[in-house]
């Protein structure tokens, strides 16, 4: 993989990675293998295996030769020095966390943030990790929060639904200068407009489910370690785990302790259509970036429109700094409609914006948020997140741009 990954651009790479290795029979693809076990000739060797000296396959919870080869897939996406791939975008989250943190722990997150991580946040607090969310637009309020027991600073790239975009490189040279583990959850981005690693981040999390599968047809998510981070600062690694070479600590740990612990694993059908989807994301990501910017201006030009959120605006507080690190701006915006417009109806109106949850389709799909994602958490919570009542989430597909912009005019034209 590396070899083409030095050699080659985005999608070249992914497209043929899978043939830096051996594959059976000459496929193409990695073949779909659902055996759950594996035997060996000579039960020493299946000893080694499970003692983690020889390299191989021993039940699938713990790893399987479809997932691997789309792990290697990401890890090459990322630039990354590992990847291990979990049966969601959340297991991945759960998984890391789980892993990584106790009681006694100081986590500061961004308050930004999709709306089941903070609920992952909350479990954690009733385990006695201390999280504090802070507005990580701005590094000051990063470090102010800072503590001696701080041994995370999680954010997300844009943020899932307002897109407001964290510090990342300051943050990133924050957690570098105080050996703190700095994880960028990647998927709004994805590894194709933005590798975490380029800011410093010694985990990078993407959720596949989203613009890296983009048909809708599989879960998935993956945790990368960027190989920035020295695992010989994290004070939480097992004895067990110390026995491999110091670079390969975390990863060791957050896969044999969460996959064993919780089992949250991918199954192979998936890491199939994951790996297949994933060979189209960047013609997919670029179309469905353009009509995004192409909507968003139509949006914001419209008086009938309160405020429209995409970082490709120029009106949107981050636009230098996503101009600067990203090669364009996703397919995720938000907007409100002016008071008189139920957004209800306006949704009803959409020809083909379907009102559906999930983002990074091929479909482009609209959401009102405060009743839906995040319906449970409250208006208190919503408000203090910058979530007006009547926000509308979109998550911009690979139609025409034409017909998608006039669409979301239609809509607009009929109230
Ligand atoms: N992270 C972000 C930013 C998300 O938006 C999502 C899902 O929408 C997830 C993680 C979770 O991913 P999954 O749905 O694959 O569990």
């Amino acid at each position: 993989m590396s070899n083409v990954e030095k050699k080659y651009g985005f999608t070249t790479t992914v497209v043929h990675g899978d043939r830096q290795k051996d594959i059976e029979h000459g496929s193409l693809h990695k073949p779909v293998h659902t055996s759950v076990t594996y035997g060996y000739q000579d039960a020493r060797q299946l000893a080694e295996v499970f003692q983690g000296r020889a390299q191989g396959y021993r039940y699938g919870r713990q790893g399987n030769p479809t997932v691997s080869a789309l792990e290697d897939k990401v890890n090459a996406m990322e630039g990354g020095s590992a990847t291990i791939c979990f049966a969601s975008g959340m297991a991945a989250i759960g998984a890391l966390t789980q892993s990584l943190l106790r009681a006694g722990d100081h986590v500061v997150s961004s308050i930004f943030l999709f709306g089941n991580t903070a609920s992952v946040w909350q479990t954690m607090r009733g385990l006695g990790v201390d999280v504090e969310m802070v507005d990580a637009t701005d590094v000051a309020n990063v470090e102010a929060a800072l503590t001696v027991n701080t041994r995370m600073v999680f954010v997300e790239t844009v943020a899932n639904p307002r897109t407001q975009i964290a510090d990342l490189k300051r943050i990133g040279d924050l957690c570098r200068a105080r050996g703190i583990l700095f994880v960028v959850d990647n998927t709004m981005t994805s590894p194709y407009l933005f590798q975490a690693k380029l800011v410093g981040a010694g985990l990078s999390i993407n959720s596949l489910t989203k613009s890296i599968s983009g048909h809708a047809n599989a879960l998935g998510g993956a945790v990368t370690d960027t190989g920035l981070f020295d695992w010989a600062q994290y004070p939480h690694i097992y004895d067990n785990y110390k026995k491999f070479p110091t670079p390969q600590w975390g990863m060791t740990q957050i896969r044999a302790k969460s996959l064993r612990d919780f089992g949250a694993s991918l199954g192979p059908e998936a890491a199939h259509h994951i790996a297949v989807g994933a060979e189209t994301m960047a013609l997919r990501m670029d179309r469905s970036s353009a009509t995004a910017l192409a909507v968003a201006e139509m949006l914001e030009a419209d008086p009938r429109v309160a405020k429209v959120y995409y970082p490709g605006l120029k009106s949107h507080p981050q636009h230098e700094l996503a101009a600067e690190l990203f090669r364009s701006y996703g397919y995720l915006m938000s907007f409100e409609l002016q008071p008189e417009i139920d957004c209800f109806d306006y949704l009803n109106r959409m020809k083909l914006g379907i009102s559906a949850t999930h983002l990074g389709d091929n479909r482009t799909l609209v959401l009102p948020v405060s009743q839906t994602i995040f319906y449970e958490i409250g208006q208190e919570a919503r408000a203090k997140m910058g979530l007006a009542e009547s926000l509308i989430r979109v998550s911009i597909g690979i139609e025409d741009t034409a017909d998608v912009v006039a669409d979301f005019k239609q809509a607009l034209d009929q109230h």
